[in-house]
């Protein structure tokens, strides 16, 4: 089944997406519009779907927050309709040549990434007829995620940051410790609005992030805890009363895992 709502947020325009194999779909993927600019570009999944709404829309310019497949899945059939130059992170720029491989779990959900080598590196903001949105640097669940930040509407387009107020599992290369120094360093700025890639909040969104942030530091410090104890991460997860979630980790070939997030707690420590 594939769904799509439309979410407006004068004058953005959001697109919900969503596909499952069957039944309704559990996981859905925001893109949005403002002013001739289009930020990210959904998941090939939906292509269809997702194409049949996006072209109808009078882009002038692209940008990718991130490398991962559900934010450029349809890049190339926009950058062909289109005509139009598309803008990342210097790092997303270079990743896209050569996009990693994804697990069979992400390539169910979302399909996958295609390389790209039209994209163009930018760093500081991206400016349309009316608005200027100031790049922020915000890895940690990607390293090369940023979120663009618009301070005279108090707008913030967040990417992957927000989410949800918690997690329960996480990819195998991601940062807890630069999720957390990127949670504050968004909590810093001044916005009402959060356009979140998968869970916008229109209401209190600086309450939600709080409490992702609190969620995590609480979850580091736990970890830490019993690491500087001896205790191994799979120990760490008994000892935290965590549930080993073994169909994720099977399906994702350990990609996703909650033992991702203890492992990732411990090698940030490390470095
Ligand atoms: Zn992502």
């Amino acid at each position: 089944m594939q769904i799509t709502n439309l979410f407006h947020h004068p004058p953005i325009q959001g697109f919900q997406f969503g596909s499952a194999l069957y039944g309704k779909p559990r996981m859905y993927v925001y893109v949005y519009f403002v002013d001739g600019l289009l930020i990210d570009t959904g998941h090939s999944n939906a292509r269809k779907m997702i194409l049949s709404h996006l072209t109808k829309l009078p882009v002038e310019q692209i940008f990718i927050t991130h490398h991962h497949e559900d934010h450029n899945g349809n890049l190339v059939d926009l950058q062909k309709h289109f005509q139009v130059p598309t803008y990342a992170s210097a790092l997303c720029t270079k990743i896209m040549e050569n996009p990693p491989n994804i697990s069979f779990s992400q390539w169910m959900l979302w399909g996958k990434t295609a390389p790209n080598k039209n994209i163009q590196p930018i760093d500081n903001q991206v400016t349309t007829n009316k608005y200027t949105f100031q790049l922020i640097p915000i890895p940690g669940h990607a390293r090369d995620m940023v979120a663009l930040y618009e301070p005279n509407e108090g707008w913030l387009f967040s990417a992957d940051l927000y989410i949800y107020d918690y997690i329960k599992f996480c990819m195998d290369n991601e940062s807890m410790a630069q999720q957390i120094a990127s949670l504050k360093r968004v909590l810093a700025l001044d916005f009402q609005y959060l356009f979140c890639a998968h869970n916008p909040k229109m209401k209190n969104p600086k309450v939600h992030l709080q409490r992702k942030l609190d969620f995590l530091e609480n979850f580091q410090q736990t970890v830490l805890k019993w690491y500087q104890k001896g205790f191994p991460p799979e120990q760490i997860m008994s000892q935290m009363g965590l549930t080993k979630m073994y169909w994720m980790r099977f399906i994702s070939g350990g990609k996703l895992s909650t033992l991702n997030m203890v492992k990732s707690v411990i090698r940030d420590e490390r470095v």
